[in-house]
Order: C-alpha cells, then structure tokens, then sequence
C-alpha cells in the first residue's frame, strides 16, 4: 500500500502525506457499525444516505459493516467545487431517489467543515417528517466550525488541514487512495 503521493493537479504540485491508515479507518468503521446497529435496533429498514461524491467509498465499507435491514440512497449538494474553500452557499444537484417520510434515515457524509453542508441537508431531510434522522461524519474538523451542528457519530476529528482519499479529492483526483493523507504544496 503507497502511504504518500506526489503529483500535479489544479495547476499546483503537492505531496500527500498520510494522516489516517486505511487500517485505522476499518476499525473505526467496525466500532462505529455497533453503536449505529444498537441505535436502530428493529428497524424494519434503515435508510442510509451518502452525500456524493466524497462519502461513496465510506458508505461502502460503512453498510458492508451493518447487520441492519439497509437500502441506500444518494444526494448531492454542491459544497466546495474544485476549490479548497468552503462557497458557503449550498445548492441540492440530485435528490434521493426515495421516500423517507416515516422512515429511519442515517446521512453519511465525508467531513463536516464550516458545517453549512450538513445544516442544509438535515433541514431539507428533515421537513420531510423522517421517524428517526441521524448522520455520520467520517472527519470532523470542529475548528474550522461556523454553523453549530454535529454528526451523531464521528469517525475521527482531525486539524484544519485540507484532506483527501479514501473517496475524497482534490480537484477529482486522489479519491482512490486508500488512506487519507494531507495535501502539502510544493512548488
Ligand atoms: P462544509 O459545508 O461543512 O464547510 O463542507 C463540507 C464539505 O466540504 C465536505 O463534505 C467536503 O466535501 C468538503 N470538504 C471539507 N473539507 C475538505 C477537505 O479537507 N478536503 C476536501 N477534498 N473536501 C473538503
Ligand atoms: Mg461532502
Ligand atoms: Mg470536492
């Protein structure tokens, strides 16, 4: 397994440097299952919805972990675009595909940032009258916070740096590496 990268993208060279092993990630993806398997004991069907595109390797590995009646669903809101910084203002691209009115229903999102993107999606998730509405966070970088809200559960808090892999990119690249890693400009 490669654990740096080094490459050109977005008119910038940089170097990725590993912050969170793909070992680390599955074992906290397998304590994770249990609490959100006790939390929606019974349920006749969980409805877990990935925020494309960052979540859709964590989705992956999340519900392959579930012992849960699960369907999976997809959204996508506009977040960041090709920049590092957050645009504040979030736009719905695609809607899920079904119903959740009256239905369990966990979010499954990549990193929750200055939090705009996760308020957003719970308000729109939410006024459709779901039974029960919880989310996953796979990073959470809680100083870089401007709107108070937090994921029910968190895989890992980690410091304003700007991150990818492991689903996550820079400019659509590096979504494949299986770790995460820090990107560090060079020149
Ligand atoms: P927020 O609305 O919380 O500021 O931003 C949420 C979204 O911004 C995340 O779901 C993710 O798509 C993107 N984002 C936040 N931090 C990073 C980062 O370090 N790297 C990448 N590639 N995207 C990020
Ligand atoms: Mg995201
Ligand atoms: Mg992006």
């Amino acid at each position: 397994m490669p654990d740096g990268f080094a490459g050109g993208n977005m008119g910038q060279d940089y170097e990725i440097d590993q912050m969170i092993s793909a070992k680390a990630i599955a074992a906290r993806i397998e304590a994770l299952a249990r609490e959100i398997e006790l939390r929606f004991a019974g349920t006749d069907k969980l409805v877990v919805v990935g925020l494309l595109r960052g979540s859709f390797v964590f989705i992956a590995d999340l519900v392959r972990e579930l012992d849960l009646p699960v369907e999976v669903d997809f959204l996508e809101a506009s977040s960041y675009g090709d920049a590092m910084e957050s645009s504040r203002e979030v736009r719905i691209l695609k809607d899920l595909r079904g119903e959740i009115g009256g239905r369990d229903v966990l979010v499954v999102e990549d990193i929750v940032d200055t939090g705009f993107t996760l308020h957003h999606v719970l308000g729109l998730l939410g006024s459709r009258a779901p039974k029960r509405l919880e989310t996953i966070a796979l990073l959470d970088k809680p100083s870089r916070r401007e709107v108070d809200i937090k994921a029910t559960w968190t895989g890992f808090e980690i410091p304003d740096a700007f991150v990818v892999g492991y689903g996550i990119d820079y400019g659509q690249r590096n979504r494949n590496l299986p770790f995460i890693g820090q990107v560090r400009l060079t020149q």
